[in-house]
């Protein structure tokens, strides 16, 4: 397959793991690296790429799975309307087995048979048209990548002027939690390896003061294991010289200036809110409210959400999982209270959660 099994080829991931050893021998101390992104959680576990890093290059996951970073409060919120009268609740797969304060979205839908998944957002505005005695809630959960699906739901719903069409605003920003992990003083990063398909949509251009503010490397990656062990040479290289620049390895799809279209869609439908994130706070100018022109389809204010407590589970260590604070094995929890087919987190029920990617892949300290 053009343009990805190219970057499978073994024989040039090998070559890529000797310059990234080569490469580290250079360096002055040993470096921490963060992927922030969930699905490049997998591809590194997947790949077994652990295992082949210099003893000087470490490689912590971040709070790049949207499922993982969503606050139990909203998935809480989320059950208390699949339990409305006439209220249909639709979200992607892998929100229906996270465990908000004592339920589930799937354990709930049991008894009621009011949640859906959905495959694309504007499968909700084709049911709220044909159901217009339902009242269809989305559930907007997404980074960059997923919001421009989720604002075009909600314009073609505006179009179609549906009364019965209803969303929560949950959707994240990826530039602004770099930017609060880079101020905590715990986590202590030396560089990013950036998201392809998040950065295909807002562009590198918004990784630049990643370099100029706080001196560190980022480097936007593809998804195959070439294109991980390419960004780590390249991050290496600048640490050892001590550069900082932002570069783009995934050439394939990213540009400086990202997709115009997809920005532009998302400035007519959403604003940025400081917003939740599980295990990091509130973090501000980070999450997308509706524009006033689209304050109708506010499913906060149309449903008046109760307000509720921010519970984790006992045990569970997400939170510091998803800072790279701690690793998944070192959670007491890890492959023994939880596993995937009986998960207590978020980070191992959804398939870019690092807990789940480190115990299905087998990776050990
Ligand atoms: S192993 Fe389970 S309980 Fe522990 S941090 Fe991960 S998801 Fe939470």
């Amino acid at each position: 397959m053009k343009y990805v099994d190219e970057f499978r080829d073994a024989h040039m991931a090998r070559g890529l793991v000797t310059q990234l050893h080569a490469a580290a021998a250079a360096l002055p101390r040993p470096v921490r690296i963060m992927e922030i992104c969930g699905g490049h959680t997998v591809a590194i576990c997947r790949n077994g790429l652990h295992a082949v890093l210099p003893d000087n290059v470490r490689l912590v996951s971040g709070p790049g799975c949207p499922v993982c970073v969503t606050p139990s409060s909203l998935i809480d919120a989320a059950i208390w309307l699949a339990q409305q009268p006439g209220v249909q609740v639709f979200t992607f797969g892998d929100m229906l087995r996270v465990p908000g304060s004592t339920t589930t979205l799937a354990q709930v839908n049991e008894h009621t048979h009011s949640v859906q998944m959905i495959y694309s957002p504007l499968q909700v505005v084709q049911y709220a048209g044909d159901h217009p005695d339902q009242r269809c809630v989305l559930l907007g959960v997404g980074f960059e990548t997923t919001a421009p699906m989720l604002a075009a739901a909600v314009a073609q719903a505006a179009e179609r002027t549906l009364p019965n069409f209803f969303y929560v605003s949950a959707g994240k920003m990826t530039p602004p939690v770099m930017r609060a992990l880079l101020q905590d003083a715990g986590v202590a990063l030396d560089a990013f390896i950036a998201p392809g398909h998040v950065t295909t949509v807002i562009g590198a251009a918004a990784y630049q003061f990643i370099a100029d503010e706080y001196h560190k490397p980022c480097v936007v990656a593809g998804f195959e294991v070439c294109d991980i062990l390419d960004a780590l040479v390249r991050i290496v290289r600048q640490l050892a010289r001590r550069e900082q620049r932002v570069e783009i390895e995934y050439t394939r799809s990213v540009t400086h200036a990202g997709n115009l279209k997809a920005q532009a869609l998302l400035a007519q439908v959403f604003m940025p809110c400081a917003t939740a994130w599980r295990g990091l706070g509130v973090i501000p100018h980070s999450g997308y409210a509706l524009q006033p022109a689209y304050a109708r389809y506010d499913a906060h204010k149309a449903f008046a959400l109760p307000v509720v407590e921010e519970i984790e589970p006992a045990g569970c260590r997400c939170g510091e999982v998803l800072r790279g604070v701690c690793l998944p094995y070192e959670c007491g929890l890890f492959g023994k209270g939880c596993t995937p087919t009986r998960p207590v987190g978020p980070c191992m029920v959804s398939s870019e959660g690092s807990c789940g990617a480190y115990f299905r892949f087998g990776v050990q300290p």
